[in-house]
């Protein structure tokens, strides 16, 4: 539900960019409308270029503040042959980061690393009740893509990684990996199904940590919560690093409404404390640009505004945008 141009604009990407990477590996060339009218193209339609500064990476993510993407050249890929599923359940977020930390250091790339916290099951379920899905353990779903023997191979192994660790793991493939993966395209939005009184807020929603860093995150999104009594589901691309928390509260609610701000506000700085990022998708907007100068520092953020002024020396695209005005 986006156009190319949104995507490109916010660098976007899903469950499939620990191995595909994010819409940037895809760009090869832009046509963009600049501030005073002129149209330039970033690039050329080829796979390798050494010419020049990489305008193309420039405006991949700049949010609208330098330009507006009227084209793309775009690289594509070939759907896989084959995908199955390797469902491995946790005792603890601490030992299913491990399990994560020691398939990729093996060699191994899932084409998707998801992480779904006890908690977040329940809604899965609700998703799709169907689904045989024990939800009182944290559960780690890789997906892995290829040929038909690649993939066979590769969940194998991901299997005997993990179940040391594991309270158990179950490869999946067919018509079961299809719900699942239905259930879970659907988790974000259903979990305000959890409490009709109540509305998921999109707020410090998006954040990103190295992934050795994701218990320790997990540990303050709940102390976070814990404190305002605000409820958070969690759930994410844990091969990325990203959390995606879920705040959700009674709207009519003042009181409410400020606890809310407070937490993604704290949620935001121990992202930052973590040596992490205040989003990995959803991009810096209005909603989080009192954080782009913090995460960057000084001379990175003022050299950022140095481009955004001269490109756009009238401040006439998306002001304020990313704290510029
Ligand atoms: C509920 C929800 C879920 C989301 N899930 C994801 C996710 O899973 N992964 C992810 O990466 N992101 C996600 N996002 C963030 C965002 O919606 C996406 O990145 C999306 O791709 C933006 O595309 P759009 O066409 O909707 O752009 P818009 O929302 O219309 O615009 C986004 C920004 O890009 C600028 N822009 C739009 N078009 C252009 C253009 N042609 N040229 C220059 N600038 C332009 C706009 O000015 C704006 O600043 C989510 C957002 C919401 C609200």
């Amino acid at each position: 539900m986006c156009t190319i141009g949104g995507m490109i604009a916010n660098n976007s990407s899903g469950m499939r960019c620990v191995k595909y990477g994010t819409v940037r590996n895809y760009v090869l060339d832009l046509e963009v409308v600049l501030a005073d009218g002129r149209v330039i193209h970033t690039g050329k339609k080829v796979l390798k270029s050494s010419a020049g500064y990489d305008l193309t990476r420039l405006f991949v993510g700049s949010e609208g503040t330098l330009g507006v993407i009227t084209r793309a050249g775009l690289k594509i890929v070939p759907f896989p042959k084959t995908r199955k599923l390797i469902l491995a359940f946790f005792d603890e977020a601490d030992i299913a980061s491990h399990a994560v930390i020691k398939v990729f250091s093996e060699g191994i790339t899932p084409s998707a690393c998801e992480i779904l916290y006890k908690t977040t099951l329940s809604v899965l379920k609700l998703c799709n009740s169907r689904l045989a899905i024990a939800e009182e353990a944290d559960m780690i779903l890789f997906e892995v893509d290829g040929t038909e023997i690649s993939t066979d191979e590769a969940a194998r192994q991901i299997a005997e990684i993990c179940k040391p660790l594991a309270l158990s793991t179950r490869i999946v493939s067919g018509l079961e990996m299809q719900d699942i993966w239905a259930a879970r395209r659907l988790v974000g939005a259903a979990i305000s199904q959890l409490d009709p009184h109540k509305t998921r807020v999109y707020m410090g929603e998006d954040v990103g940590v190295p992934i050795k860093e994701m218990p320790a995150l997990i540990r303050r999104v709940q102390q976070i919560a814990g404190k305002l009594d605000i409820p958070a589901m969690k759930y994410g691309h844990i091969g990325d690093g990203n959390l995606h928390v879920a705040l959700f509260i009674d709207v009519a609610d003042q009181l409410q409404w400020e606890k809310l701000r407070l937490a993604a506000d704290r949620i935001h700085r121990a992202a930052l404390d973590l040596g992490g990022t205040v989003s990995s998708e959803h991009g810096i907007g209005l909603a989080r640009a009192e954080y782009l100068m913090e995460q960057l520092g000084w001379d990175a953020f003022s050299l950022m505004h140095s481009i955004k002024r001269a490109l756009d020396p009238k401040g006439i695209l998306n002001p304020g945008k990313m704290g510029f005005p």
